[in-house]
């Protein structure tokens, strides 16, 4: 399993990971796969445009609410639920360029009457938690009650759903497994165990739906996650796919992130990169591991790489 600055250099990977699915996918958001090889042949670039006309290397909201969390968690150096949705109403009085309704509408119950869950409701299993795992992964490295405490109370802010429950643990360990080293046969089983709880989120026969559903979501990263060999290759079959594919790119960049390690990302991709957003990723990222449980357990101090 690898070393510390190894499984350091993954959690960056990850959170950088998904900013680069992010910036790639908001261009072919809400496109058909037909529409996108019309207008592009294959989608591979960092040029943004898409339906928020975003600048290339900008980002949405799954990387802005990641950040939120981020800096909730690192401010005080421990979680606070009541930081991480305080730091959500920030982000939402920022005038966000994108802003899904769930979470709007979970935000605004916080504004609202001061509860950190909102009710359960079967409208509910949209992507908006899922997509924001990365910086919770990192921090409860090490530690899985604590990991799942933190991993449930984030999404059930605003969304409240068995099957939202189940994709944020999910890729949330799946990310973890592959900062420490596992393989994609690891990996795999992963899925496997949430398929045997979850049918729905079964991709052996993929059908190339890419909504915001998140079993639909899960199952596009799935099957380019197991059917490419790089990340570059992983994400562009995902954000190729359409539907929501800024999100379906975030969550894939997350865990092929970590998977893939930091020499992987494409270095043109990470060039495009809004500067500010890559700098502050970078840096919330290792913070966060630095706080993690994995980190306590570690001798010695870790170095920052
Ligand atoms: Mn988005
Ligand atoms: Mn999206």
């Amino acid at each position: 399993m690898g070393d510390t600055a190894d499984v350091i250099a993954r959690g960056r990977a990850s959170f950088l990971g998904l900013a680069l699915g992010d910036a790639l996918g908001a261009t072919t958001e809400f496109m058909t796969p037909g529409e996108i090889k019309a207008q592009f042949k294959v989608h591979r670039k960092i040029i943004g445009g898409g339906w928020l006309r975003i600048k290339a290397g900008h980002v949405t909201d799954d990387t802005e609410m990641s950040l939120a969390i981020a800096r909730a968690i690192t401010a005080n150096e421990s979680w606070k639920l009541e930081a991480v949705a305080q730091s959500f109403v920030d982000w939402m009085r920022s005038k966000p360029i994108d802003i899904g309704s769930t979470v709007r509408k979970g935000i605004r119950n916080f504004m609202r009457t001061g509860e950190l869950e909102v009710a359960a409701n079967e409208w509910d299993a949209g992507n908006g938690a899922a997509m924001r795992m990365a910086p919770v992964a990192l921090f409860a490295l090490g530690d899985d009650e604590k990991f799942q405490r933190c991993c449930l109370e984030q999404a059930r802010l605003t969304h409240n759903h068995p099957l939202s429950d189940a994709a944020c643990l999910c890729i949330g360990r799946m990310t973890q497994a592959a900062m420490l080293g596992a393989d994609r046969f690891e990996l795999h089983k992963m899925t496997r165990e949430l398929i045997a709880d979850h049918p729905n989120f079964q991709f052996n026969h993929y059908d190339g739906q890419a909504s915001g559903y998140v079993v639909e979501t899960l199952r596009t990263v799935f099957h380019y996650l197991f059917t490419t060999s790089s990340f570059e290759e992983c994400l562009i079959g995902i954000v190729n796919q359409g539907g929501d594919a800024d999100t379906t790119g975030a969550i894939g960049g997350m865990i092929a992130g970590a998977f893939y390690g930091p020499d992987q990302l494409p270095k043109k991709w990470l060039k495009k990169l809004n500067p500010e957003v890559r700098r502050e990723v970078e840096v919330q990222a290792l913070h966060l591991v630095q706080l993690s449980p994995w980190a306590d357990r570690e001798t010695g101090p870790v170095p920052a790489r």
